[in-house]
């Protein structure tokens, strides 16, 4: 069964089975995690296939990832067993940096992990418009690491125009290439400020409009036919 992309699926009690080793990184910095092996073959399209019987990783029960950073997965793991990056009651969008966000998401587009990539890009569109912006060097982290077309890039391509911070002014941006998106970022910091939380300045009618806007499908990764909406609010969405 493919691996679920919306976080209303929950894995079942017999998931939590055997553990299994994940290996991260090299050398000094390499760390080995303890899992259950049911979970992360629910969550990972990678994992079932890796810890299939048919494998050596699978029958050993050891699956060695040496080019990926501890500390991504450990908020990976952490994500997986509580449905929280942190043990915090902060909103994730003021906790999870956009560097983690971007390193989280291609951690997910690497290893089937779409509910992984969906709930981060959420978080990414609230932090944006809650004017808080991506800088040159993460932008430039997730076009590197990330295809053409694909839905972060998209997505950042979008949140970098600044009639979807203020309402009030003219969409004069003009992103064609990603190389615009950094230049758009760093406009928008200057115009609003690198942080600011809570509401964002922001009116009850615009919050309304947005949240329209941003919280759709559009920018989640969804196997074909799968979808976080209803067939009613559907209908009333662009998509
Ligand atoms: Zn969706």
């Amino acid at each position: 069964m493919a691996p679920p992309s919306k976080p209303d699926s929950f894995p079942s009690s017999d998931k939590f089975d055997t553990l299994v080793s994940i290996q991260i990184g090299t050398g000094e910095g390499q760390r080995t995690f303890e899992v259950f092996k049911g979970v992360f073959c629910f969550y990972s399209g990678y994992f079932t296939a890796a810890l299939d019987g048919r494998f050596i990783e699978g029958r050993e029960g050891v699956v060695k990832l040496p080019t990926e950073d501890p500390v991504v997965f450990e908020l990976f793991r952490h994500w997986i067993h509580t449905r929280c990056f942190f043990e915090s009651t902060l909103a994730p969008e003021i906790l999870l940096s956009f560097d983690m966000i971007g390193k989280l998401w291609i951690f997910g587009d690497a290893h089937d992990i779409q509910m992984l990539q969906n709930v981060v890009a959420d978080i990414l569109v609230a932090k944006v418009w809650d004017r808080q912006f991506p800088s040159a060097e993460v932008v430039s982290y997730i076009l590197e690491n990330t295809a053409e077309g694909s839905h972060l890039r998209r997505l950042l391509m979008e949140l970098a125009k600044p009639t979807n911070i203020d309402d009030t002014k003219a969409d004069s941006t003009n992103i064609q290439k990603p190389e615009d998106i950094v230049t758009a970022f760093e406009r928008l910091a200057i115009r609003y400020g690198s942080r600011r939380h809570g509401t964002g300045g922001h009116t009850p009618a615009f919050r309304r409009k947005m949240a329209s806007k941003w919280w759709q499908c559009k920018w989640h990764v969804h196997r074909d036919g799968v979808t976080c909406f209803t067939e009613e609010t559907c209908s009333g969405g662009e998509r």
